[in-house]
């Protein structure tokens, strides 16, 4: 049998909630009856949320799928300054719970045909009385459309316990309008064939709701005081450059990335017999890389006392790499660090890298021997690969479960 939408219709109803949180930009997202969490892993990628949060009555069937709402490796990689929380939780959506109090949008897909009447009418006393969200998404079947599906007796699924004409529909959202204070508009997804919208209207009928008031205020006291009737399955905190400490490794990354970069451009410069454009500031010198170096001049002698003092394990062949070229060479560098004087104070207090005392350059060690498996752990990018291949904390809970 040819299917009946193109997208298919549950395609259909969260692109419409994605392009809701396009529009309206909303910061803090739950998605009510959440089942399977394939809306939610959707909208984890919408980098404007910073709260996602998924509640269903079936606490198993969230375990089980909710584990893909992990962050990605890319996620510990490449860290934006943007910054998500995601938290599942099992409930009844008939039941308040104060934690979710205060958001900007609610999205309820397909769930309050699951709900016996008298159900309905304590969800929606909980939803936009007690929670009561700026915006709301209620999604539901329109019962008007049925004869069009072939073959099509009693209800579209077993556990819906009513569906919908149009009017009763637009009946009950009205007089939610009324009791908590919200104006709504009604629409829908998938279109009928032949032109019969006017006769039969949308297959999903949605009703999207804007608070008279706007902006409930709740404080982060009265979120997590109030009464708690759902259990937290898992809360993720996404990696960002807010974190300092995600921000510190991802610069100092990048800065050894380039400074490694810069160098081997400079030693096939080397090669050729190039002579330096900055030579003023690229400077090849032996001494312990950043220790106290002596002049240019006595650089040889000294490295000759080091040497006759049997000295010369301490001894390596450094080049400075000006700060000033890092800067230049790489956005990524400039963006991070925001200054160079701030990028000079940074590298100041990183321990793993060495800066000339001027702290004008950082030093890199030149000798052909020198071990990179060594540099590497030492330099914080073994930090990097560590963290790509050992599960972080939410993934074992993940795991776990
Ligand atoms: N919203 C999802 C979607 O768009 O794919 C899933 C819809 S599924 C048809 C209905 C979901 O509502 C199920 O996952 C079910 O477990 C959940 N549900 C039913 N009664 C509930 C209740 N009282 N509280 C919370 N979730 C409930």
């Amino acid at each position: 049998m040819q299917p009946l939408f193109n997208p298919p219709l549950h395609k259909q109803r969260h692109q419409f909630v994605v392009d809701f949180i396009k529009k309206y930009k909303t910061k803090k997202v739950m998605d009510l009856g959440c089942g399977e969490c394939i809306l939610l892993k959707q909208l984890k990628f919408h980098r404007e949320i910073e709260l996602l949060v998924g509640v269903d009555i079936n606490g198993a069937k969230v375990k089980k799928k909710g584990y893909a709402l992990a962050p990605l490796s890319t996620d510990y990689l490449q860290p934006g300054f943007e910054q998500l929380c995601v938290e599942l939780y099992q409930g009844s959506v008939t039941e308040p719970d104060s934690r979710l109090r205060g958001f900007d949008l609610a999205v309820s897909i397909e769930l309050i045909e699951h709900l016996v009447l008298p159900d309905v009418e304590r969800f929606s006393e909980v939803l936009f009385g007690y929670m009561a969200p700026v915006h709301v998404i209620i999604s539901t079947p329109n019962s008007e459309f049925n004869p069009l599906f072939p073959g099509l007796t009693g209800f579209r699924h077993p556990d819906h316990k009513f569906e919908w004409t149009r009017a009763q529909f637009q009946t009950w959202a009205q007089r939610v309008c009324v009791d908590f204070g919200y104006e709504v508009e009604i629409t829908g997804v998938g279109l009928p064939p032949g032109g019969r919208q006017e006769q039969v209207g949308f297959c999903s009928q949605i009703a999207v709701f804007h608070h008279l008031k706007g902006e409930l205020h709740v404080t982060p006291e009265e979120r997590s005081q109030g009464e708690t009737s759902y259990t937290l399955l898992h809360r993720i905190i996404y990696p960002s450059l807010k974190d300092n400490n995600v921000l510190r490794r991802v610069l100092l990354s990048e800065v050894l990335f380039w400074a490694e970069e810069l160098k081997r451009r400079w030693r096939e410069r080397q090669e050729r017999g190039e002579r330096e454009e900055t030579e003023e500031t690229w400077t090849k010198h032996t001494g312990e890389c950043g220790e106290e170096r002596p002049p240019k001049d006595q650089q040889r002698s000294a490295a000759g006392d080091e040497e006759s003092n049997g000295n010369s394990a301490s001894q390596r062949e450094c080049v400075s790499v000006p700060l000033s070229l890092l800067w230049a060479s790489s956005p990524r560098v400039g963006s991070l660090s925001g200054s160079l004087a701030n990028l000079r104070l940074f590298l100041m207090e990183e321990p793993t890298v060495k800066l000339s005392q001027d702290g004008s350059a950082l030093l890199l060690q030149t000798d052909e021997h020198e071990a990179y498996e060594g540099d590497l752990e030492d330099s914080g990018f073994a930090d990097v690969e560590l963290n790509q291949s050992v599960s972080p904390k939410s993934l074992e809970n993940w795991e776990e479960d």
